[in-house]
């Protein structure tokens, strides 16, 4: 294996250890504690992992958690009325919804309804529309990750070709816009593009955020390039266990690439990491106070 492993566990943690020092920093020169509301509908089980781990992680840094369970039968507008409370809550700073909703509930409506100032999960077509346009925004948590995973390995990423493949709401596009703000140089692949493994192989940087377990093979990466897989895939084992694997065949691309992040323990922990950051952000924002620097 010749490629380095970044690891996104330890960056997680010291991420989380500079967002406790900030909420300490607030509390006691602002009298602030940030709050994070989760809101779960149903009993999803991997959500309910993710719900638990990110209040978990959120009382950890010191700010409060606030956890809201609705039945997989609530209606829309009980989900809306609860939204509608948590955006009148002085106490709560970020809202997060957790997705998937149950088929009776219009996720985009609810993302929608969610006061843009408490959107730490930066879904909100005002918060889309502010990070396209170069104006401050709360920016989604994975995307962030990424380049701040990117950032460990390239003190800059100005001139670089980045190619993400996946253009999803949630992960591609935002990528675009962030890896644009570093002027890097970017192309984004989908299930349409031909000869993926000809773009990919153009990459400096490469993003694979598909959701198709090991796809990206090993000589589909230059020499050298830098790996971040956001892809989380569960699957069977020949024991009749499962595991997870990311969208990037890890053994074959860590003999060719550079750096590259491990599934798990890559991606995955910056993405609560970064929640944290932008309910801080949130709660600085809302209450007149300059942006921390973390
Ligand atoms: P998504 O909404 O399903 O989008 C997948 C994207 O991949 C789409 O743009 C799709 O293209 C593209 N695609 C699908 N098949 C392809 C193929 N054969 N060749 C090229 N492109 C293809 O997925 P997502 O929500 O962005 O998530 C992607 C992966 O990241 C999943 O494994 C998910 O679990 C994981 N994820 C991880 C985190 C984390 O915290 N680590 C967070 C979010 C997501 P079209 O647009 O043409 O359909």
């Amino acid at each position: 294996m010749t490629a380095r492993i970044i690891d996104g566990k330890a960056i997680a943690a010291e991420l989380r250890t500079r967002v406790a020092a900030e909420v300490q920093r607030l509390r006691a020169e602002h009298g602030l504690e940030p709050g994070l509301a989760v809101v779960l509908v149903g009993e999803n089980p991997a959500s309910a992992v993710y719900v638990r781990s990110k209040a978990k992680q959120t009382v950890e840094a010191g700010m409060r958690s606030f956890d809201h369970r609705l039945p997989d039968s609530a209606s829309e507008n009980d989900l809306l009325a609860l939204v509608a409370k948590l955006n009148a809550d002085p106490a709560v700073h970020g809202i997060l919804v957790q997705l998937p909703l149950p088929k009776q509930i219009d996720g985009q409506k609810v993302l929608n309804a969610i006061d843009p100032a408490k959107d730490v999960d930066g879904f909100h077509p005002m918060n889309a529309g502010r990070l396209a346009t170069g104006l401050s925004a709360l920016v989604p948590c994975t995307p962030l990750g990424c380049v701040m995973l990117a950032k460990t390995v390239h003190r800059s990423l100005e001139g670089m070709n980045a190619v993400i493949v996946g253009r999803s709401n949630i992960v591609g596009k935002p990528l675009i816009q962030l890896l644009l703000n570093e002027n890097a140089t970017v192309t984004v692949a989908h299930s349409k593009t031909r000869d993926l493994p000809e773009v990919c192989r153009r990459a400096d940087i490469l993003f694979a955020a598909v959701g198709r377990p090991e796809m990206v093979r090993g000589d589909w990466i230059k020499p050298g390039a830098t790996v971040i897989d956001v892809g989380i895939n569960r699957v069977a084992t020949a024991e009749g266990k499962s595991r997870i694997v990311g969208d990037v065949a890890f053994a074959e691309a860590a003999e060719i690439a550079g750096a590259i992040t491990p599934v798990p323990g890559g991606v995955g922990p910056m993405t609560i990491a970064c929640l944290l950051v932008n309910t801080v952000r949130a709660a600085c924002v809302i209450n007149r106070l300059a942006a921390p620097p973390v």
